[in-house]
């Protein structure tokens, strides 16, 4: 393993190949050019062999992709212009007409969406487990099961599934597995070292770390990432742009010292909400309460800053009025950055079905950032007793 400070500083650099300015450049460019054609017939034979064109290979993303596989302990990676797209072109490029996927329940909103909309399309199915278990998993197993998505934990309830087990039984049967791995980072759990063929996370959260650019990523095995770079990666051209990518090396620099100061703050977050009086529920795995509390501590080195909440008068009222009393934590979709967030899933749901008796309704999803914790708390304090 290498060390994390190099990865972070050195990997993939080369300062004396730019005047040994200290940050990398942005090369802001389309295309190369070439002195021989025989140079040019061996970039059009394969577009990974070197620069051509911007859709492809660019120095400044190439700098990134080194780092993100290096972190994931990866062969290699390919970095997107948004998790969504890094999510479509990973299951797309693995997938055909005919084909079965078998996908965790509540998997990220987009990634369902292409499940349930798109896929069937083109002929491909998916089945939705609990996903708790590695049962769940081999129950539903099909002849044309040929990939199987996990996202451990999920953003809403945390759930996590036995990614050893299931790589495990993956491999045995030929399936790949993609796992969205956005909620941990590669700091927090490494799913390429269970076995996992595809790593995912999206960089517009902790990656980027400042809530101003958007990015995704895909780790794997050279083989798979070249699959995919042939194909999906340069067909949608989807890949990050060069000033994005810069963004994300910046925020990579930062990355340690953010999670570590937001996992800290976040236990002092929730230590104060589980003691209000107005508070009925957390939901988090890195929380004793939590059901998959033994897991979590097996599989994740911590749970960094995003967890649920629910109030012990848990009606559409009381959620809006407090969520509306906020006057520091913002309301809004996303993590990651300097500011805390905060999104109650009653924001997707109409009156008209908000079920009272369903927790799922109830949830308030809370993004704990860089601020100080007692500022936090404070603002939390006088919405909660303000309902
Ligand atoms: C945000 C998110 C994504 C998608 O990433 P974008 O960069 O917004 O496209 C995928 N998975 C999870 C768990 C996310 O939170």
């Amino acid at each position: 393993m290498m060390d994390i400070s190099y990865i972070l500083n050195e990997l993939g650099e080369d300062r004396e190949q730019y005047f040994n300015a200290v940050a990398p450049p942005i090369m802001q460019t389309s295309n190369f050019a070439f002195k021989k054609i025989a140079d040019l017939r061996h970039a059009f034979d394969d577009e990974m062999n070197g620069y051509l064109y911007s859709r492809g290979l660019n120095p400044t993303v190439d700098i990134l992709r080194k780092k993100l596989a290096a972190l994931d302990g990866a062969e290699d990676a390919l970095v997107f212009n948004n998790g969504a797209a890094a999510i479509f072109a990973g299951v797309l490029t693995n997938i055909k007409s005919g084909d079965h996927i078998i996908s965790v329940r509540n998997p990220y909103s987009w990634a369902q969406k292409m499940f349930d909309v798109i896929l069937p399309r083109f002929g491909v199915t998916t089945t939705y487990v609990d996903g708790k278990e590695v049962s769940s998993f081999e129950k539903e197993l099909q002849p044309n099961t040929t990939f199987i998505y996990l996202e451990s934990p999920n953003s809403w309830s945390f759930e996590l599934q036995p990614v050893q087990e299931v790589a495990a039984l993956a491999k045995k049967k030929n399936i790949v597995t993609l796992m969205d791995n956005s909620y941990c980072t590669p700091l927090f759990q490494k799913p390429i070292e269970w076995g996992i063929d595809l790593a995912m996370q999206t960089a517009t959260k902790y990656i980027g770390g400042h809530s101003d650019t958007l990015g995704g990523v895909l780790s794997g095995s050279h083989s798979m990432i070249k699959k995919i770079f042939d194909s999906e990666y340069l067909n949608i051209g989807s890949g990050i742009q060069p000033f994005n990518a810069w963004l994300l090396i910046r925020g990579l620099r930062t990355l340690p010292a953010r999670l570590e100061r937001i996992s800290k703050s976040t236990l002092q977050v929730i230590d104060f909400l589980k003691n209000h009086p107005k508070v009925d529920t957390i939901i988090f795995p890195f929380d004793e309460s939590f059901p998959q509390y033994a897991l979590a501590k097996k599989q994740m080195v911590s749970g960094g800053g995003l967890f649920s909440f629910t109030l012990k008068n848990g009606t559409m009222e009381s959620i809006t009025r407090f969520c509306e009393s906020l006057k520091r934590i913002l309301m809004a979709v996303s993590w990651g950055g300097y500011e805390s967030l905060l999104i109650p899933k009653c924001a997707g749901i109409t009156a008209e079905d908000f079920d009272r008796n369903n927790i799922d309704h109830q949830y308030i999803r809370m993004y704990v950032g860089l601020e100080e914790p007692e500022y936090l708390i404070e603002d939390l304090n006088q919405a909660l007793n303000g309902i």
